[in-house]
C-alpha cells in the first residue's frame, strides 16, 4: 500500500468513525443539529463507502457515478444546514442551495458517461461557493464565541476549508494532463485526511482536548478565586464567578442569587439576556433551584414549552444549570447557556457543578468576611461607648466630688451656726463647680448630637468678625490679650450659635493652653470663596505624634494632665464636627513650647 493510499483510508476510516459517533449522539438526543451532523457524515460514510466498493470490485456504472456525484453535492448543502444551526442563514440561500442541488443532481442522472466537464465544472463551483461561505460564517461565528466553542468552531472552518479545497483538487483534476493527475491527487487524499481531522476535532472533540482547552481558562479562574472574597462588592464577584465560567465552558453565564423575603432568584448583571428576577414556577433556572440536582437541557424550548419563545427571544437554545449550596444554605443557581444547540456535551454539566460549588464557597467565604466586619464594628461600637461612659463619669466626677464636699461643708457649718454670715467663697466655688460640671454635661450632649447629624440648625447670614470680636469680649478671656485682626466684614451663611461655638472653644483652648498675659490672635479673612479663621496662641504646643488624632474623640495630648488643665478631649471633636457639616475644614499646625495655630476654612456660602 503506498502512503498516499494509506492517508485515504485513514480520512476515510475517521469519517465513518465519527459518523458512528454523531449517529449515536443523534439517537440519544433528537435534535435538528445533532441530526443534520449525522446526516453530514452518513453521506461521507456513504461515499466513501462507494468508493470502497468500486475499488474492490473495480465496477463502475453511470449510476454508481451519478450517487457519488450526488451525496458530494448534498455535503455543502449539510454544511450549510449545520451553519444554520450555529448561525444565522438567509432562508433565500437555502433554498437557493436546495433548487441547485435537485438540479444538478438530476443533470448527473441524465448526463452520459463520463460526465461531461461543463458539469463537473458546475459541480465544483456549487460546492466551493457553499463551503467557502460555510467557511466564513465558521470564521464569524468563531469571533463571537469563547474558549471551547471559539476552537472548536474554528477547527470547522478549517475543516470547511480542506474540504473545499479537496472538492477543488478532484474538479481540478479532470482539466490536468495524465501525469498531474497523481500529484493532485495525492494533494486531494492530504486534504481530505486533514478535513476529516478537523471536522472530528470540531464536531466530536474527545473529552481529553476538551479538557486540555478548558485547562488555561479553568486555572486562570482558580488562581483568581482565593482573592474574590475580598472584592469590594458582592455584584464584582459575581461578575467575575460569571466571565469564569462563561469563559472556562465557552459559552455565557449567569449567577442569580436567592433572595428569601421575596423567594426569587436576582439576576445581578444588566446585560444578562435572563430576566432580573425569577421567580416559583418560571424558567427551567428555578426548577433546578428547587431539586437542587444539576441538569444539561439540550433543548430548552423543548424542555419547557410554554417558555419556549421566550428562551428563543432571550438567545438560549441549550442551557447547563447548577444550583449554589453551602450545606442546607441555598445560595443560588448558575446557568450557563448558548444560543447554539451544539455547543455543550455530556460532561460540561460537571464542570458546571464545579463552578456552581465554588461560586458557593467564595460567596459563603464573602457572607463570613461581611459577618466579621460586622461583629467588628458592634465590637467597636461597644468599646467606644464604654469608653465614653468611663472618660464621661471620671470628667463628671470631679467637679461633682468638690460640689458635694463643699455643699456638705456649708450645711454642717449652718447647722453648727445658725447666724454665721454666708460663706461667699465657698458658695462661689459651688457656682464654678457646677457651671464646669454643666459645661462637660452641655459637651456630652452636643457630641451625642453630633453623631446624629442634629448639631447644626438653621443658618442665616453671620459677620464671622463681628461674632470674632463678640468672643474676644468675654470676661473669661480677661487674662489674656485676645486680638481680633480683620480688613472687612467676612459675612457668610452659618448656623450662628454653632460658630460662634467653634470660635469660642478655639479661643477657650488658646486661653486655656498658654500662659496668663500672653497673646492670642483671632486673624479672619475672605479668600478663593472661603472664610478663613485662625487662632493662634504662644501656648504648651502639641506634641507631634497627637496631631492627626486630636481632633479625635476624648483625644487629649501628651503634655496636657487633668490637674493643671481639666477637660474631656470632646471640644475639638465638637468644632470638626460643626465646621465639616457646614462644608468647611479645620486643621492645626503647632510646635510643642512655641504655641499652635488652629485654622478653620468655611464656605462663605455656608452649605459647602
Ligand atoms: P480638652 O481641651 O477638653 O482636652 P479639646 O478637644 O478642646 O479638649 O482639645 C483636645 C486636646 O488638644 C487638648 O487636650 C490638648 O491636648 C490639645 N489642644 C487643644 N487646643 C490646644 C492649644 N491651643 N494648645 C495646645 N494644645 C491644645
Amino acid at each position: 500500500m503506498t502512503a498516499v493510499q494509506l492517508i485515504s483510508l485513514a480520512s476515510q476510516a475517521i469519517y465513518v468513525l465519527l459518523f458512528l459517533i454523531v449517529g449515536a449522539q443523534a439517537l440519544r438526543r433528537r435534535l435538528r443539529a445533532t441530526w443534520d451532523i449525522a446526516l453530514f457524515f452518513g453521506a461521507t460514510t456513504l461515499i466513501v463507502l462507494e468508493l470502497q466498493f468500486v475499488a474492490f470490485t473495480g465496477a463502475t456504472s453511470a449510476l454508481l457515478t451519478a450517487i457519488v456525484g450526488t451525496l458530494a453535492l448534498a455535503l455543502p448543502y449539510l454544511l450549510l444546514r449545520l451553519v444554520g444551526d450555529f448561525a444565522h442563514v438567509p432562508p433565500v440561500l437555502m433554498r437557493v442551495a436546495e433548487v441547485g442541488l435537485v438540479l444538478i443532481a438530476g443533470a448527473l442522472f441524465l448526463a452520459p458517461e463520463p460526465t461531461p466537464l461543463p458539469l463537473v465544472l458546475i459541480l465544483v463551483a456549487y460546492f466551493v461557493v457553499l463551503a467557502a461561505y460555510g467557511a466564513v460564517a465558521f470564521v464569524r461565528g468563531a469571533r463571537l464565541s469563547v474558549g471551547v466553542t471559539r476552537r472548536r468552531m474554528e477547527a470547522v472552518a478549517a475543516g470547511t476549508v480542506f474540504l473545499g479545497a479537496d472538492v477543488l483538487t478532484a474538479g481540478l483534476e479532470a482539466l490536468l494532463s495524465p501525469a498531474e493527475v497523481p500529484i493532485v491527487s495525492a494533494i486531494g487524499q492530504l486534504l481530505g485526511l486533514l478535513s476529516a481531522i478537523a471536522y472530528f476535532v470540531g464536531f466530536a472533540p474527545p473529552r481529553i482536548l476538551r479538557r486540555a482547552w478548558q485547562e488555561p481558562e479553568l486555572r486562570a479562574f482558580l488562581q483568581r478565586a482565593a482573592s474574590l472574597p475580598r472584592l469590594p462588592q458582592t455584584t464584582a464577584i459575581v461578575r467575575a464567578l460569571q466571565d469564569g465560567a462563561a469563559a472556562t465552558i465557552g459559552a455565557r453565564a449567569a449567577i442569580g442569587l436567592y433572595d428569601p423575603t421575596l423567594h426569587v432568584l436576582r439576576f445581578q448583571d444588566p446585560h444578562s439576556v435572563l430576566p432580573n428576577e425569577v421567580g416559583a414556577g418560571d424558567f427551567l433556572v428555578w426548577r433546578v433551584f428547587q431539586s437542587q440536582r444539576a441538569e444539561y437541557f439540550p433543548d430548552a424550548a423543548r424542555a419547557h414549552p410554554e417558555l419556549s419563545l421566550a428562551y428563543r427571544q432571550r438567545g438560549v437554545a441549550s442551557l447547563l444549570i447548577a444550583p449554589i449550596s453551602a450545606g442546607d444554605q441555598h445560595l443560588g443557581a448558575l446557568e450557563v447557556y448558548t444560543d447554539r444547540p451544539l455547543v455543550f456535551s455530556e460532561d460540561d454539566l460537571s464542570l458546571t457543578q464545579l463552578f456552581a460549588d465554588q461560586a458557593a464557597v467564595i460567596l459563603e467565604s464573602r457572607a463570613l468576611i461581611d459577618e466579621a466586619a460586622r461583629v467588628r464594628a458592634q465590637e467597636e461600637a461597644t468599646r467606644l461607648k464604654e469608653d465614653f461612659l468611663s472618660a464621661a463619669a471620671h470628667d463628671l466626677k470631679t467637679p461633682l466630688t468638690t460640689l458635694v464636699a463643699q455643699a456638705q461643708f456649708l450645711e454642717r457649718r449652718a447647722e453648727a451656726q445658725p447666724s454665721a454670715p454666708a460663706d461667699v467663697s465657698g458658695i462661689k466655688r459651688i457656682v464654678h463647680e457646677a457651671k464646669r460640671l454643666s459645661v462637660l454635661v452641655i459637651e456630652l450632649l452636643d457630641a451625642s448630637r453630633l453623631e446624629q447629624g442634629r448639631l447644626v440648625g438653621e443658618r442665616e447670614p453671620v459677620d464671622l468678625v463681628e461674632l470674632a470680636r463678640d468672643v474676644a469680649s468675654r470676661d473669661a478671656y480677661r487674662s489674656h490679650h485676645v486680638i481680633v485682626s480683620a480688613d472687612a466684614p467676612v459675612v457668610g451663611s452659618y448656623d450662628l450659635r454653632r460658630i460662634g461655638q467653634v470660635i469660642d472653644n478655639l479661643v477657650e483652648n488658646a486661653v486655656k493652653y498658654s500662659p496668663e498675659a500672653s497673646e492670642v490672635q483671632l486673624a479672619l479673612a475672605q479668600r478663593d470663596g472661603h472664610a478663613l479663621i485662625d487662632v493662634t496662641d504662644q501656648g504648651i504646643g502639641i506634641p507631634v505624634p497627637d496631631i492627626p488624632h486630636i481632633f479625635d474623640r476624648f483625644h487629649r495630648g501628651a503634655n496636657v494632665d487633668d490637674r493643671r488643665f481639666a477637660g474631656m478631649g470632646l471640644g475639638l471633636f465638637i468644632c470638626k464636627g460643626i465646621v465639616e457639616q457646614h462644608g468647611g475644614r479645620i486643621w492645626v499646625d503647632s510646635a510643642v513650647g512655641t504655641g499652635s495655630t488652629f485654622h478653620v476654612a468655611l464656605p462663605v456660602g455656608g452649605r459647602g
